[in-house]
């Protein structure tokens, strides 16, 4: 398996005319590996480490709808490591889960409040065995997976040096906060001034900016500067809904108007979501005559999930 990616990912204007805004996309679900997305260019990081290291398997956490917990578990199998996903209970398979399967991942159940002893059990284990895991956190979070989207953000800043556009706003579905503290450690190395803004799909404030807050600290600590940066993430959580997964009609309505108008297939738990939520909040802020960035993270297989929302949707509205 080739684990070089082909970057940088391409950008490309949208018809979307939203409040006369121009709206580009950055296609990181346009990768060679599992779909792609932004948990594949944490996982090409966190691979190259675990050659380094010389670990001979992975141990990682993801839900059903993980498209890290596929990644991982594709790219282990392909490289001939052992990969142990540990799950919480609590939801549906998706096409995600059905592929952790496919790679012959061990999946480990754990209750939501169990699943840090389980993971910290199942590690004591390995190494007792005499095996050396990796440990990757859900989400590929951690000072490797905010380099990755500090690399994501260089790509952003060689683009607009080359086209001569300048995006004065950058939108994206913002989970463990990971890509967005990539996103603002780029800015900041690079002394830009722009709008940085994170739609969050699960989790609430104060938790969700502190999270992203204290990701920005430890790797810039850890790489660039020593003294407390004073940081500031916009996390905007008023898109929630009912939480991680949950949508609503124009949610689904999103996602079929961007598959057709844009021919870009977005989803309901991540980028639909997200997308929404950015048209939204350009409307309640009155932002207008803007170029304004939208970072496709990817998550393609939960598109299909969708569409046959959608096609329930219609049929109950006749
Ligand atoms: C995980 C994920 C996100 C959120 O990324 P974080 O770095 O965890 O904030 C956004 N979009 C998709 C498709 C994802 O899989």
């Amino acid at each position: 398996m080739d684990l070089k990616l082909e970057l940088p990912t391409p950008i490309h204007k949208l018809n979307e005319s939203l409040n006369d805004n121009v709206f580009y996309i950055k296609r990181e679900d346009l990768m060679h590996l599992s779909f792609g997305g932004n948990k594949l260019r944490k996982a090409i990081l966190f691979f190259e480490d675990i050659v380094k290291k010389g670990a001979d398997c992975v141990v990682t956490y993801g839900s059903k709808s993980s498209n890290h917990a596929r990644i991982i578990a594709n790219l282990s199998f392909a490289n001939r490591l052992p990969c142990y996903i540990i799950t919480p209970l609590n939801r549906n398979d998706t096409y995600n889960s059905v592929m952790v399967n496919l790679f012959n991942a061990d999946i480990i159940y754990s209750q939501i409040t169990e699943v840090k002893d389980t993971i910290n059990d199942l590690l004591m284990q390995l190494k007792k065995d005499g095996f050396h895991p990796y440990f990757i956190q859900g989400g590929g979070h951690g000072d490797l997976g905010t380099q990755a989207y500090v690399n994501a953000y260089n790509e952003i800043c060689n683009y607009e040096k080359t086209s001569a556009i300048f995006f004065d706003y950058i939108f994206f579905a913002s989970g463990t906060g990971t890509t967005q503290a990539g996103l603002i450690c780029g800015s900041i190395i690079n002394t830009d001034q722009r709008n940085i803004i994170g739609i969050s799909v699960a989790r609430k404030n104060p938790d969700g900016k502190k999270i992203i807050v204290d990701s920005v600290n430890s790797f810039l600590n850890k790489y660039y500067m020593k003294n407390n940066y004073q940081v500031n993430a916009t996390f905007v959580d008023d898109y929630i809904l009912d939480g991680y997964g949950s949508y609503n009609k124009e949610i689904l309505i999103t996602v079929k108007d961007v598959l057709m108008n844009e021919g870009v297939p977005l989803d309901s738990t991540y980028t639909g979501k997200a997308y929404w939520g950015m048209k939204e909040y350009i409307k309640t802020n009155n932002i207008y005559n803007k170029n304004i960035l939208f970072l496709h993270t990817g998550g393609l297989p939960l598109f299909f999930h969708d569409l046959i929302r959608l096609k329930n949707l219609e049929n109950s509205y006749g």
